[in-house]
């Protein structure tokens, strides 16, 4: 994939924005420990926030290419800040598609000008994988929904603004034809989330969503009553394309840190970049992450051509996440003793890619929504996360 004048045009200011204002302070973000809502503003007002969404509503109606392309650009500044419009893509779409026009103007304006975090709530504390037996229940009451039960792992927890919340409408055993989708204001009476204490990725302050007797007009029902579950894998297609386009920007900061790193530093009186041992674990990782990035754009350029994309999109996400993490972790150890230090940012990189291999469905479930395109359904029995 070739970007076009335009496409670039938008990549550079992302690149711009990305090592200007996020890459400094990375790693004293994350000892902070919380979203830093003034630069999620700052992405709102340059445009950067909703690329793909339409023009009126706050984005510039551009295709899903040039959505990855900003989100590989701010990842390399900083993973979890590129969560953001990451969400707000996948998010937003689907409030565009399925809510009433008046649900949709009253929040995606906000989200694309950076006012507004959208979380998903799909996971529940006993599994993520098998997401279509979800028990979150949302009971009809009159012109109202009452929602109760827990979502556990949520990212952005603590810090959305409005969450988008997939709840059981029909019976216990109707399956994934039982689920529909909400959008529920954060601030909504009976909502409490509690935190994790994470391995990585602190500032999308991740936690568990408890919903008790929460109570949500029903124009907040996005799409009819028992499509939520197709909604949602739809738009998993697509996610997982731009989770693994973070992945890539996160390791290509770390190849990029690790050969400038093998021309300053010397051993035995010479650059260490003249030994193939060190050279050669970075050539491999410039390559796996090239052809990643190249699958990452492939699946999103079928999804631009209407084309299906489920297959590509499970292949990248497991592959994409793991070989991240392996070339981060080889970037490393280029740095030798001081690549174990916190001075250097690929332990905290490592950390946050790390993550996705279990968000928006771990390996071993992508491998089977692969086979199941390969030799169909009836063939691998799959209700997993995609
Ligand atoms: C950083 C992060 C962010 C996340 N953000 C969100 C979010 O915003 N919203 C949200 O709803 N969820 C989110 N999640 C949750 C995530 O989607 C789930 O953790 C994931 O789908 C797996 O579910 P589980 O953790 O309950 O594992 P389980 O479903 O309990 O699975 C446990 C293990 O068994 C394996 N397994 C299970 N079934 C099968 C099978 N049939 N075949 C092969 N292997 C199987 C899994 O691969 C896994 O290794 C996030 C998770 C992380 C780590």
């Amino acid at each position: 994939m070739v970007p076009n004048d335009d496409q670039r045009a938008l990549q550079e200011m992302a690149r711009r924005f990305s090592r200007e204002r996020l890459l400094p302070d990375y790693q004293k973000r994350e000892k902070i420990g919380l979203m830093d809502r003034e630069l999620i503003k700052e992405m709102g007002q340059l445009g950067l926030l909703g690329v793909d969404l339409p023009e009126r509503l706050g984005g510039l109606g551009v295709d899903s290419v040039t959505s990855g392309l900003i989100i590989e650009e701010l990842a390399y500044g900083d993973f979890s800040i590129s969560a953001v419009p990451m969400a707000i893509s996948l998010l937003a779409g689907i409030v565009v598609k399925s809510a009433r026009s008046e649900v949709v103007d009253e929040w995606v304006p906000r989200a694309t000008r950076g006012e507004c975090i959208l979380g998903l709530c799909l996971t529940e504390p006993r599994g993520g994988s098998d997401v279509a037996n979800l028990q979150v229940r949302a009971r009809r009451d009159g012109d109202d929904y009452v929602l109760n039960g827990e979502k556990t792992s949520i990212t952005f927890a603590n810090c959305a603004d409005a969450f988008v919340v997939f709840a059981r409408t029909g019976r216990p055993e109707e399956g994934a034809r039982g689920v529909t989708a909400f959008l529920v204001p954060a601030a909504t009476p009976g909502i409490r989330c509690t935190r994790f204490d994470d391995v990585g990725a602190a500032i999308i302050e991740r936690g568990s969503v408890f919903f008790d007797d929460v109570r949500i007009p029903a124009r907040y029902r996005l799409g009819d009553e028992g499509k939520g579950f197709t909604q949602v894998m739809v738009g998993f297609d697509y996610s997982r394309a731009l989770i693994v386009l973070q992945c890539v920007g996160a390791a290509q900061a770390s190849l990029d840190e690790a050969w400038a790193y093998t021309k300053d530093r010397e051993a035995f009186g010479r650059p260490i970049a003249q030994f193939q041992n060190v050279t050669s674990p970075l050539v491999e990782g410039e390559t796996q992450i090239a052809a990643i990035r190249q699958l990452c754009y492939h699946t999103l350029a079928l999804r631009d051509s209407g084309l299906p994309h489920t297959a590509e999109a499970a292949m990248v996400k497991w592959m994409g996440p793991k070989t991240a993490y392996d070339v981060i972790h080889h970037c490393l150890l280029t740095f030798g003793h001081y690549g174990f230090t916190k001075e250097t940012a690929h332990q905290q990189r490592m950390r946050d890619v790390m993550g996705q291999e279990i968000g928006d469905g771990t390996a071993g479930i992508m491998k089977l929504i692969v086979a199941r395109e390969r030799v169909g359904r009836a063939s691998v029995q799959c209700h997993a996360q995609g």
